[in-house]
Protein backbone atom coordinates (compact mmCIF):
# COMPACT_ATOMS: atom_id res chain seq x y z
CA UNK A 1 0.00 0.00 0.00
CA UNK A 2 1.66 3.65 -0.89
CA UNK A 3 2.02 5.91 2.03
CA UNK A 4 -0.74 8.81 2.78
CA UNK A 5 -0.05 12.57 3.21
CA UNK A 6 -1.45 15.55 4.41
CA UNK A 7 -0.71 18.92 3.69
CA UNK A 8 -2.06 22.55 4.84
CA UNK A 9 -1.56 24.85 2.23
CA UNK A 10 -1.93 22.71 -0.50
CA UNK A 11 -3.71 25.41 -2.25
CA UNK A 12 -0.29 27.51 -2.39
CA UNK A 13 2.49 27.41 -4.82
CA UNK A 14 4.25 24.69 -3.08
CA UNK A 15 1.54 22.90 -1.76
CA UNK A 16 0.49 22.27 -5.71
CA UNK A 17 4.02 21.05 -6.57
CA UNK A 18 4.13 18.95 -3.74
CA UNK A 19 0.68 17.30 -4.40
CA UNK A 20 2.31 16.51 -7.64
CA UNK A 21 5.27 15.03 -6.80
CA UNK A 22 3.45 12.86 -3.62
CA UNK A 23 0.81 11.82 -6.54
CA UNK A 24 3.58 10.29 -8.52
CA UNK A 25 4.92 8.71 -5.56
CA UNK A 26 1.94 7.00 -5.32
CA UNK A 27 0.82 8.48 -2.10
CA UNK A 28 -2.90 8.90 -1.29
CA UNK A 29 -2.59 12.88 -0.25
CA UNK A 30 -5.41 14.54 1.78
CA UNK A 31 -5.53 18.43 1.53
CA UNK A 32 -6.63 21.28 3.89
CA UNK A 33 -9.06 23.55 2.45
CA UNK A 34 -9.94 27.02 3.48
CA UNK A 35 -13.29 28.14 2.89
CA UNK A 36 -13.41 31.17 0.95
CA UNK A 37 -16.29 32.86 -0.85
CA UNK A 38 -14.59 32.45 -4.14
CA UNK A 39 -12.87 29.65 -6.10
CA UNK A 40 -8.83 29.24 -4.19
CA UNK A 41 -7.79 25.44 -5.62
CA UNK A 42 -6.47 27.16 -9.33
CA UNK A 43 -3.69 26.04 -8.41
CA UNK A 44 -4.53 22.41 -7.91
CA UNK A 45 -7.45 22.45 -10.45
CA UNK A 46 -5.17 19.84 -12.98
CA UNK A 47 -4.86 17.35 -10.42
CA UNK A 48 -8.46 17.68 -8.61
CA UNK A 49 -10.30 14.46 -8.64
CA UNK A 50 -13.68 15.30 -7.73
CA UNK A 51 -16.17 13.14 -4.88
CA UNK A 52 -17.62 10.58 -7.50
CA UNK A 53 -13.94 9.43 -8.97
CA UNK A 54 -13.81 5.84 -8.49
CA UNK A 55 -9.94 5.21 -7.11
CA UNK A 56 -8.88 8.91 -6.05
CA UNK A 57 -6.23 9.89 -4.97
CA UNK A 58 -6.50 13.29 -4.02
CA UNK A 59 -8.57 14.25 -1.73
CA UNK A 60 -9.68 17.65 0.16
CA UNK A 61 -11.38 18.70 3.36
CA UNK A 62 -12.38 21.77 4.54
CA UNK A 63 -10.52 23.15 7.83
CA UNK A 64 -8.19 25.62 9.00
CA UNK A 65 -5.43 26.07 11.32
CA UNK A 66 -6.96 28.65 13.57
CA UNK A 67 -9.36 25.50 14.36
CA UNK A 68 -7.90 22.83 16.55
CA UNK A 69 -10.33 20.30 16.52
CA UNK A 70 -10.72 20.48 12.96
CA UNK A 71 -7.15 19.61 12.97
CA UNK A 72 -7.48 16.46 15.21
CA UNK A 73 -10.52 15.48 13.88
CA UNK A 74 -8.71 15.36 10.41
CA UNK A 75 -5.90 13.71 11.81
CA UNK A 76 -7.84 10.88 12.82
CA UNK A 77 -10.17 10.85 9.77
CA UNK A 78 -7.07 10.67 7.26
CA UNK A 79 -4.26 8.85 9.51
CA UNK A 80 -1.58 10.04 7.71
CA UNK A 81 2.35 8.82 7.32
CA UNK A 82 3.43 12.13 6.65
CA UNK A 83 2.25 15.40 7.40
CA UNK A 84 3.02 18.76 5.64
CA UNK A 85 2.35 21.89 7.08
CA UNK A 86 2.80 25.05 4.38
CA UNK A 87 -0.28 26.99 5.35
CA UNK A 88 0.35 30.22 6.53
CA UNK A 89 -0.04 34.17 6.17
CA UNK A 90 2.68 34.05 4.01
CA UNK A 91 3.26 37.35 2.63
CA UNK A 92 6.09 40.05 4.99
CA UNK A 93 4.78 43.41 4.17
CA UNK A 94 1.08 41.79 4.42
CA UNK A 95 2.44 40.79 8.16
CA UNK A 96 2.91 44.51 9.25
CA UNK A 97 -0.44 45.12 8.76
CA UNK A 98 -2.41 41.79 10.20
CA UNK A 99 0.45 40.96 12.96
CA UNK A 100 -2.18 39.19 14.82
CA UNK A 101 -3.60 37.33 12.07
CA UNK A 102 -0.58 36.39 11.00
CA UNK A 103 0.75 35.20 14.74
CA UNK A 104 -2.28 33.35 14.84
CA UNK A 105 -2.21 31.18 11.41
CA UNK A 106 2.04 31.32 10.99
CA UNK A 107 2.69 31.21 14.92
CA UNK A 108 -0.10 29.34 17.04
CA UNK A 109 -1.17 27.40 13.44
CA UNK A 110 1.83 25.44 13.74
CA UNK A 111 1.19 24.94 17.29
CA UNK A 112 -2.16 23.65 16.91
CA UNK A 113 -1.26 21.14 14.06
CA UNK A 114 1.70 19.85 16.24
CA UNK A 115 -0.37 19.46 19.74
CA UNK A 116 -3.32 17.89 17.51
CA UNK A 117 -0.83 15.54 16.06
CA UNK A 118 0.07 14.73 19.85
CA UNK A 119 -3.57 14.67 20.66
CA UNK A 120 -4.97 12.28 17.82
CA UNK A 121 -2.07 9.78 19.02
CA UNK A 122 -1.81 9.25 15.47
CA UNK A 123 2.02 8.03 14.28
CA UNK A 124 3.16 10.27 11.97
CA UNK A 125 6.10 12.81 11.07
CA UNK A 126 5.60 16.72 11.03
CA UNK A 127 7.31 18.88 8.24
CA UNK A 128 7.27 22.51 9.44
CA UNK A 129 7.71 25.21 6.67
CA UNK A 130 10.25 27.34 8.37
CA UNK A 131 11.86 30.43 6.98
CA UNK A 132 15.28 32.36 5.99
CA UNK A 133 13.07 35.27 7.40
CA UNK A 134 13.80 34.35 10.88
CA UNK A 135 17.84 34.95 10.14
CA UNK A 136 16.28 38.54 9.50
CA UNK A 137 19.47 40.71 10.14
CA UNK A 138 22.04 38.47 11.03
CA UNK A 139 24.03 38.72 8.00
CA UNK A 140 25.21 36.07 5.62
CA UNK A 141 26.19 33.22 5.08
CA UNK A 142 23.24 31.79 6.67
CA UNK A 143 22.76 28.15 8.25
CA UNK A 144 21.48 25.84 10.52
CA UNK A 145 23.24 27.59 13.31
CA UNK A 146 23.34 31.55 12.62
CA UNK A 147 20.95 33.03 15.43
CA UNK A 148 17.43 34.05 14.91
CA UNK A 149 16.83 37.84 14.21
CA UNK A 150 13.21 38.40 13.00
CA UNK A 151 12.40 41.61 10.98
CA UNK A 152 8.39 41.29 10.77
CA UNK A 153 5.80 39.93 12.21
CA UNK A 154 6.19 37.20 9.94
CA UNK A 155 9.48 36.62 10.72
CA UNK A 156 8.56 36.11 14.53
CA UNK A 157 5.76 33.48 14.01
CA UNK A 158 8.04 31.61 11.48
CA UNK A 159 10.81 31.53 14.77
CA UNK A 160 7.27 30.45 17.14
CA UNK A 161 6.52 27.62 14.78
CA UNK A 162 10.19 26.78 14.23
CA UNK A 163 11.05 26.30 18.16
CA UNK A 164 7.75 24.91 18.56
CA UNK A 165 8.46 22.11 16.38
CA UNK A 166 11.98 21.34 18.22
CA UNK A 167 10.23 21.66 21.45
CA UNK A 168 8.00 18.63 20.13
CA UNK A 169 10.19 16.54 18.92
CA UNK A 170 12.83 17.30 22.30
CA UNK A 171 9.49 16.40 24.49
CA UNK A 172 7.92 14.01 22.79
CA UNK A 173 9.97 12.33 20.57
CA UNK A 174 7.53 13.32 17.25
CA UNK A 175 9.55 12.84 13.66
CA UNK A 176 9.82 16.48 13.30
CA UNK A 177 11.67 18.69 11.18
CA UNK A 178 12.18 22.09 9.96
CA UNK A 179 12.78 23.12 6.45
CA UNK A 180 14.86 26.72 6.59
CA UNK A 181 13.90 27.38 3.06
CA UNK A 182 15.19 30.91 1.20
CA UNK A 183 12.87 32.19 -1.30
CA UNK A 184 11.72 30.14 -3.69
CA UNK A 185 9.64 31.22 -7.12
CA UNK A 186 7.75 29.72 -9.98
CA UNK A 187 5.18 30.83 -12.63
CA UNK A 188 2.97 29.96 -9.83
CA UNK A 189 4.15 32.49 -7.12
CA UNK A 190 1.48 34.64 -5.68
CA UNK A 191 1.34 37.95 -7.83
CA UNK A 192 2.32 39.90 -5.04
CA UNK A 193 5.58 38.86 -4.12
CA UNK A 194 8.37 41.00 -5.93
CA UNK A 195 9.32 38.40 -8.59
CA UNK A 196 6.44 37.34 -9.79
CA UNK A 197 5.13 41.05 -9.80
CA UNK A 198 7.77 41.53 -11.63
CA UNK A 199 7.57 38.92 -14.46
CA UNK A 200 3.59 39.46 -14.73
CA UNK A 201 4.00 43.12 -15.55
CA UNK A 202 6.94 42.43 -18.06
CA UNK A 203 3.99 40.30 -19.78
CA UNK A 204 1.81 43.14 -19.35
CA UNK A 205 3.83 45.55 -20.74
CA UNK A 206 4.82 43.63 -23.50
CA UNK A 207 1.87 43.10 -24.53
CA UNK A 208 1.01 46.94 -24.29
CA UNK A 209 -2.16 46.66 -21.09
CA UNK A 210 0.09 48.25 -18.85
CA UNK A 211 3.06 51.43 -18.73
CA UNK A 212 3.80 51.26 -15.35
CA UNK A 213 5.61 49.25 -12.72
CA UNK A 214 5.40 50.24 -8.82
CA UNK A 215 8.01 48.94 -6.72
CA UNK A 216 9.91 49.54 -3.05
CA UNK A 217 13.34 48.75 -2.14
CA UNK A 218 15.39 47.68 -5.06
CA UNK A 219 18.39 46.88 -3.09
CA UNK A 220 17.65 44.14 -0.96
CA UNK A 221 19.79 40.93 -1.68
CA UNK A 222 18.08 37.44 -1.85
CA UNK A 223 18.81 33.99 -2.43
CA UNK A 224 16.26 32.99 -5.32
CA UNK A 225 15.24 29.08 -6.14
CA UNK A 226 13.04 27.13 -8.02
CA UNK A 227 9.69 26.05 -6.27
CA UNK A 228 9.32 22.46 -7.71
CA UNK A 229 13.04 21.89 -6.71
CA UNK A 230 12.42 22.87 -3.20
CA UNK A 231 9.21 20.64 -2.64
CA UNK A 232 11.40 17.81 -3.26
CA UNK A 233 14.41 18.68 -0.48
CA UNK A 234 11.05 18.46 1.77
CA UNK A 235 10.67 15.09 1.35
CA UNK A 236 13.95 14.17 1.48
CA UNK A 237 13.41 15.34 4.91
CA UNK A 238 10.83 13.32 6.21
CA UNK A 239 12.78 10.07 4.27
CA UNK A 240 15.88 10.33 7.10
CA UNK A 241 16.16 7.90 10.01
CA UNK A 242 16.23 10.92 11.97
CA UNK A 243 14.56 14.23 12.22
CA UNK A 244 16.53 16.99 11.80
CA UNK A 245 16.54 21.08 10.60
CA UNK A 246 18.42 21.52 7.02
CA UNK A 247 18.76 24.76 5.46
CA UNK A 248 17.53 24.79 1.39
CA UNK A 249 19.06 27.43 -0.95
CA UNK A 250 20.78 28.30 -3.85
CA UNK A 251 24.20 29.96 -2.10
CA UNK A 252 23.86 32.54 -4.94
CA UNK A 253 22.92 36.05 -4.27
CA UNK A 254 21.14 38.82 -6.39
CA UNK A 255 19.19 42.02 -5.62
CA UNK A 256 15.68 42.94 -6.07
CA UNK A 257 17.41 45.12 -9.23
CA UNK A 258 19.58 42.23 -10.76
CA UNK A 259 16.16 40.06 -11.18
CA UNK A 260 14.47 43.58 -12.48
CA UNK A 261 17.03 43.93 -14.87
CA UNK A 262 17.13 39.90 -16.19
CA UNK A 263 13.61 39.94 -16.38
CA UNK A 264 12.86 43.13 -18.14
CA UNK A 265 15.75 42.00 -20.91
CA UNK A 266 14.24 38.30 -20.91
CA UNK A 267 11.17 40.66 -22.40
CA UNK A 268 13.13 42.89 -24.48
CA UNK A 269 12.50 45.54 -22.63
CA UNK A 270 15.03 48.25 -20.65
CA UNK A 271 13.11 48.34 -16.81
CA UNK A 272 14.24 52.25 -16.13
CA UNK A 273 11.53 53.45 -19.00
CA UNK A 274 8.73 51.55 -17.05
CA UNK A 275 9.86 51.06 -12.85
CA UNK A 276 8.81 53.87 -10.81
CA UNK A 277 9.49 54.05 -6.95
CA UNK A 278 6.55 53.64 -4.30
CA UNK A 279 7.13 53.38 -0.64
CA UNK A 280 4.38 52.13 0.17
CA UNK A 281 5.90 48.54 -1.37
CA UNK A 282 8.34 49.30 1.62
CA UNK A 283 8.45 47.72 4.74
CA UNK A 284 9.05 49.47 8.25
CA UNK A 285 11.99 47.13 9.03
CA UNK A 286 13.56 45.71 6.16
CA UNK A 287 15.96 42.15 5.26
CA UNK A 288 18.37 43.47 4.04
CA UNK A 289 20.60 40.08 2.61
CA UNK A 290 19.37 36.48 2.47
CA UNK A 291 22.14 33.87 1.22
CA UNK A 292 22.07 30.70 2.19
CA UNK A 293 24.43 28.08 3.19
CA UNK A 294 23.06 24.64 1.89
CA UNK A 295 26.04 22.34 2.58
CA UNK A 296 24.31 20.45 5.10
CA UNK A 297 21.63 19.57 2.99
CA UNK A 298 23.67 18.67 0.37
CA UNK A 299 25.34 16.36 2.09
CA UNK A 300 22.67 14.66 4.40
CA UNK A 301 19.77 14.92 2.02
CA UNK A 302 22.01 14.38 -1.80
CA UNK A 303 19.59 17.95 -2.45
CA UNK A 304 21.37 20.40 -5.00
CA UNK A 305 19.56 23.27 -6.32
CA UNK A 306 19.90 23.38 -10.40
CA UNK A 307 17.50 26.33 -11.18
CA UNK A 308 19.42 29.86 -10.60
CA UNK A 309 17.77 33.03 -10.50
CA UNK A 310 18.60 34.55 -13.69
CA UNK A 311 17.03 31.29 -15.55
CA UNK A 312 14.30 31.53 -13.24
CA UNK A 313 13.55 35.40 -14.39
CA UNK A 314 13.64 33.86 -17.93
CA UNK A 315 11.23 31.09 -17.73
CA UNK A 316 8.58 33.16 -15.23
CA UNK A 317 8.36 35.71 -17.41
CA UNK A 318 8.04 32.93 -20.48
CA UNK A 319 5.11 31.53 -18.42
CA UNK A 320 3.98 34.98 -17.86
CA UNK A 321 3.86 35.61 -21.54
CA UNK A 322 2.12 32.69 -22.27
CA UNK A 323 -0.34 32.44 -19.97
CA UNK A 324 -1.30 36.08 -21.15
CA UNK A 325 -1.16 35.30 -24.56
CA UNK A 326 -4.47 32.45 -23.80
CA UNK A 327 -5.80 34.77 -21.93
CA UNK A 328 -5.91 37.44 -24.46
CA UNK A 329 -6.72 34.76 -27.01
CA UNK A 330 -9.67 33.60 -24.78
CA UNK A 331 -8.30 30.13 -24.47
CA UNK A 332 -8.12 28.29 -20.94
CA UNK A 333 -4.83 28.95 -19.07
CA UNK A 334 -2.67 25.75 -17.70
CA UNK A 335 -1.41 25.46 -14.62
CA UNK A 336 0.14 22.62 -14.59
CA UNK A 337 3.64 23.64 -15.66
P1 LIG B 1 1.44 30.60 -0.41
O1 LIG B 1 1.13 31.93 0.15
O2 LIG B 1 1.46 30.41 -1.89
O3 LIG B 1 0.44 29.51 0.20
C1 LIG B 1 0.00 29.59 1.53
C2 LIG B 1 -1.04 28.51 1.75
O4 LIG B 1 -1.50 28.59 3.12
C3 LIG B 1 -2.28 28.64 0.88
O5 LIG B 1 -2.72 27.36 0.52
C4 LIG B 1 -3.28 29.29 1.83
O6 LIG B 1 -4.62 29.05 1.48
C5 LIG B 1 -2.91 28.57 3.11
N1 LIG B 1 -3.41 29.22 4.31
C6 LIG B 1 -3.34 30.52 4.67
N2 LIG B 1 -3.93 30.73 5.86
C7 LIG B 1 -4.40 29.52 6.28
C8 LIG B 1 -5.13 29.08 7.41
N3 LIG B 1 -5.50 29.93 8.37
N4 LIG B 1 -5.45 27.77 7.50
C9 LIG B 1 -5.09 26.91 6.52
N5 LIG B 1 -4.41 27.26 5.43
C10 LIG B 1 -4.07 28.56 5.30
O7 LIG B 1 2.87 30.15 0.21
P2 LIG B 1 4.04 29.27 -0.45
O8 LIG B 1 3.45 28.09 -1.10
O9 LIG B 1 4.95 30.17 -1.20
O10 LIG B 1 4.84 28.84 0.86
C11 LIG B 1 4.50 27.64 1.57
C12 LIG B 1 4.97 27.76 3.01
O11 LIG B 1 6.39 27.94 3.02
C13 LIG B 1 4.39 28.94 3.78
O12 LIG B 1 4.26 28.55 5.13
C14 LIG B 1 5.47 30.01 3.66
O13 LIG B 1 5.40 30.92 4.72
C15 LIG B 1 6.71 29.14 3.71
N6 LIG B 1 7.89 29.69 3.06
C16 LIG B 1 7.80 30.10 1.75
C17 LIG B 1 8.91 30.59 1.09
C18 LIG B 1 8.84 31.02 -0.33
O14 LIG B 1 9.81 31.65 -0.80
N7 LIG B 1 7.80 30.67 -1.08
C19 LIG B 1 10.21 30.68 1.79
C20 LIG B 1 10.21 30.12 3.13
C21 LIG B 1 9.08 29.66 3.73
P3 LIG B 1 -5.40 29.98 0.37
O15 LIG B 1 -4.93 29.47 -0.98
O16 LIG B 1 -6.81 29.70 0.66
O17 LIG B 1 -4.95 31.40 0.62
P1 LIG C 1 10.22 38.28 1.07
O1 LIG C 1 11.70 38.14 0.94
O2 LIG C 1 9.56 37.07 1.66
O3 LIG C 1 9.79 39.53 1.73
O4 LIG C 1 9.67 38.26 -0.46
P2 LIG C 1 9.09 39.45 -1.38
O5 LIG C 1 9.11 38.90 -2.77
O6 LIG C 1 7.79 39.94 -0.87
O7 LIG C 1 10.16 40.63 -1.23
C1 LIG C 1 11.52 40.44 -1.60
C2 LIG C 1 12.24 41.78 -1.50
O8 LIG C 1 11.76 42.64 -2.53
C3 LIG C 1 12.03 42.52 -0.18
O9 LIG C 1 13.27 43.02 0.27
C4 LIG C 1 11.11 43.67 -0.56
O10 LIG C 1 11.29 44.84 0.25
C5 LIG C 1 11.55 43.93 -1.99
N1 LIG C 1 10.55 44.65 -2.80
C6 LIG C 1 10.75 45.78 -3.51
N2 LIG C 1 9.62 46.18 -4.11
C7 LIG C 1 8.66 45.27 -3.77
C8 LIG C 1 7.28 45.15 -4.11
O11 LIG C 1 6.70 45.96 -4.82
N3 LIG C 1 6.62 44.06 -3.60
C9 LIG C 1 7.25 43.13 -2.81
N4 LIG C 1 6.53 42.07 -2.37
N5 LIG C 1 8.54 43.24 -2.46
C10 LIG C 1 9.25 44.29 -2.94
Amino acid sequence: MGKTALISGITGQDGSYLAELLLAKGYTVHGLLRRSSSFNTERIDHIYQGPQHPERTLVLHHADLSDGVALVNLLRETEPDEVYNLGAQSHVRVSFDTPLYTADTTGLGTLRLLEAIRASGVDTRIYQASSSEMFGSTPPPQNEDTPFHPRSPYGCAKVYGYWSTVNYREAYGMFAVNGILFNHESPRRGETFVTRKITRAVARIGAGLQDRLYLGNLDAVRDWGYAPEYVEAMWLMLQRDEPDDYVVATGVPATVRDFLQAAFAAGGLEWERYVRFDPKYERPSEVDALVGDPAKAERLLGWRPRTHWRELAELMVAADREALDAELSGATVRIDR
